[in-house]
């Protein structure tokens, strides 16, 4: 949600998803649906963020599968290549440039206070936090400000390194004079959907209902969900969490609310909740997963290397321009 007065004439979308598994529900109302509406108004770019995999993990796992993968999801629900600039990062060496002048912008200290680096080090497989943990709000901000990206939707959980990324701009320009615009955040219908779990829905947590799931894998994901042994379902958030999120879920996919919902189901139990949802998100991820299906991993590395040839000419005008205002 942006604000109302705010001229998007000129705006640059800029988003991204690390290849660490199948995209999921969480991205698509964080973010995906937000993308697929804004491709049609403005020059975009989609960022495949590798080299930020391995923030929280020792190895990069499957990065050449997963990358393929989450470029045939963008595809799926709708990025339109021919409007869309889809790259990755390790292709695009002067991101890592960038990265040295705008590390000098920021203390440790910032670094330090970030909300989602403490949760992610919290959820870290990794014995000690690495270097790179602290350090990738910054890479981002690269990520970003490199295409003068302006309107970035994401989830809720981004929103401190957006405050980086405008942190990193104001202070560039105020040192060597005005070369980046200030990014905004843009929250989609849903700006924190949850797993089946309770936590934030995430690729990596194991909690996640992929756009490319099975229906059957689907029902067996739900119905393992967890929930609570009153027959009457209701919609309420705080006293009764696990059965909102379920309501919540399956509102999203049908487009009404939950509370609805809830009174349809009545006394109908765990068990006629868990039928409703799961017809609904199958519904609604019907026709991308047959999208999907008829796409090829052809289709995705040719997709990706004109992105990245795209992404890269972008990148190295930033960085002259940035170099020339540092005065190198
Ligand atoms: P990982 O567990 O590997 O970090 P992830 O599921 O958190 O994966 P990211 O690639 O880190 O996904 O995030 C990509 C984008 O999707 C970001 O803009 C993020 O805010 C958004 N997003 C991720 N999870 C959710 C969610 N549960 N609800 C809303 N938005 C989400
Ligand atoms: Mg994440």
């Amino acid at each position: 949600m942006i604000p109302k007065e705010r001229d998007l004439m000129n705006d640059v979308v800029l988003t991204g998803d690390r290849p660490t598994g199948p995209l999921h529900l969480g991205h698509y109302f964080g973010s995906l649906a937000n993308r697929v509406r804004l491709q049609d108004l403005h020059p975009m770019y989609v960022l495949i963020a590798d080299y930020q995999v391995i923030t929280d993990r020792d190895l990069p796992g499957e990065i050449r599968r997963h990358t393929t993968e989450l470029l045939l999801d963008y595809l799926a629900i709708g990025i339109d290549p021919a409007k869309v600039t889809i790259f990755q990062h390790s292709a695009i060496p002067e991101l890592n440039q960038l990265l040295l002048p705008f590390l000098s912008l920021v203390s440790v200290a910032e670094l330090g206070r970030n909300p989602t680096v403490k949760d992610e080090i919290a959820h870290s497989s990794q014995a000690a936090v690495s270097g790179l943990m602290f350090t990738y709000p910054v890479h981002q901000a690269a990520d970003i400000l490199f295409c003068k990206g302006t309107l970035v939707p994401v989830g809720k959980d981004q929103l401190p390194h957006l405050e980086v990324a405008r942190l990193v701009a104001r202070r560039f320009n105020d040192r060597y004079g005005e070369v980046f615009p200030l990014p905004e955040a843009m929250m989609g219908a849903q700006p924190m959907l949850k797993g089946l779990d309770g936590g934030k829905m995430s690729k990596s947590r194991g909690n996640a209902i992929a756009l490319s799931a099975t229906e059957d894998e689907t029902a067996l994901l739900i119905r393992k969900a967890r929930t609570d042994a009153e027959r009457l379902i209701t919609f309420e958030e705080e006293r009764r969490p696990e059965v909102a999120n379920l309501l919540t879920l399956a509102g999203l996919c049908l487009g009404r609310p939950p509370a609805e919902l809830a009174e349809e189901i009545g006394d109908g139990g765990a068990a006629t909740l868990k039928r409703v949802v799961t017809e609904a998100v199958n519904e609604f991820l019907r026709p991308i997963r047959k999208r999907r299906a008829e796409l090829t991993e052809g289709d995705a590395r040719r997709i990706l290397a004109e992105g990245n040839e795209r992404a890269r000419e972008r990148a190295v005008r930033t960085l002259e321009e940035v170099r020339a205002a540092m005065g190198f």
